[in-house]
């Protein structure tokens, strides 16, 4: 072989080679996504955690996951965190729904795309916002007070005022309730916001109304199943489970539990599984287009952002074999205490 020829092959396989390393560089290149948490408190956000790490591996996917624990500093400061470490997208749950812009300025200032994740952040332009229909959370646990409970004295617990989920539960509940009670066929006797979505502060608050309102108390609307739990702890010190009607949402075991048993009317079961499913693939999306089509936008009071919605169920014990048992999202024999 000519020496020319030898030396044309050398240089193409020495391309070649060079080109191979470059391909499988980019393959070894796993997305790293970082995902900041508000709190682990309730036990869904365990799920959120657990379920969202399962499914980033399946996909191969690298996760930082850090709780900030109620707390914007920390939220914050872990955000900063992860940014330096390199993430390629940001998925974060809200601590403070006003606060969290902050966050997302760090992320937004390094180009890293925003996924808002269960809790709207507000005025904050986020990339899109992929959460359950919580204004349908909140509608039917009102509709089922509305047809169980149709007259007599109401005590409402809405979330935390800085989480804006408890807006949208609220939103869903009062336009179904507003017009009972503008007829005063059902009567708002206490209502509050309870800070953190703390149980002890549901059960402190419930104990009053109680002690104020007595058998009037009918039903309570409680805005998630921890202020359900905390609801009727205190209404079993005054011995009136069994004549109060308490709805909740999120599909606690101890509330399906509870169910089961009469002492909770309903839940509301949200599919965490899609949500994270959802959040993966949007993921993906987002490192080769920064625009997402959800068909449906939401404002997050100054700027319209996509809003990818996921359906939520009403449970009741009627249907909790044929929803959250038939889901998996709990098993049989946790759910009716069967050992
Ligand atoms: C979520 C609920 C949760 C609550 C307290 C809300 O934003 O939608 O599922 O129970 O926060 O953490």
């Amino acid at each position: 072989i000519p020496l020319i020829s030898l030396l044309m092959i050398a240089i193409l396989t020495g391309c070649n080679k060079t080109q191979t390393d470059h391909v499988e560089k980019k393959e070894e290149e796993k997305m790293l996504v970082g995902f900041s948490m508000a709190t682990l408190k309730e036990d869904r956000w365990l799920r959120d955690r657990d379920i969202f790490i399962a499914k980033a591996k399946q996909e191969g996917i690298d996760v930082i996951v850090k709780n900030a624990n109620n707390d914007s500093n920390i939220q914050l400061e872990q955000v900063k965190e992860m940014v330096r470490k390199g993430i390629d997208i940001l998925v974060i749950v809200p601590n403070d729904s006003e606060e969290v812009k902050e966050c997302i300025e760090v992320a937004k200032s390094e180009e890293i795309p925003v996924i808002s994740y269960d809790r709207l952040a507000r005025n904050s332009d986020v990339d899109v916002y992929i959460s359950f229909d919580n204004v349908k959370v909140g509608e039917l646990q009102g509709r089922y007070l509305a047809e169980h409970v149709p007259e007599g004295g109401y005590i409402i617990l809405n979330g935390a005022k800085d989480d804006f989920n408890s807006e949208m539960f609220h939103e869903g509940y009062m336009n179904v309730l507003q017009k009972l009670a503008d007829e005063d066929k059902i009567q708002i006797l206490e209502e509050t916001w309870v800070d953190n979505w703390t149980r002890e502060t549901a059960y402190d608050f419930v104990i009053k109304g109680v002690n104020t309102h007595g058998n009037k108390v009918r039903a309570i609307l409680a805005a998630n199943d921890s202020l359900a739990l905390g609801a009727i702890d205190a209404l079993s010190v005054s011995q009136m489970t069994n004549d109060v009607v308490v709805v909740g949402h999120d599909a606690d075991l101890i509330a399906c539990q509870r169910i089961v048993k009469g002492t909770q009317a309903l839940t509301i079961y949200k599919p965490i599984t899609k949500l994270i499913d959802k959040t993966v693939e949007v993921c993906k999306q987002l490192l080769v287009d920064a625009r997402i089509d959800s068909g449906e936008t939401i404002n997050d009071g100054t700027y319209d952002v996509p809003y990818i919605k996921i359906d939520v169920v009403p449970v009741t014990k009627d249907n909790i074999d044929d929803t959250i048992i038939k889901d998996g999202f709990h098993l049989k024999e946790e759910v009716y205490n069967i050992n």
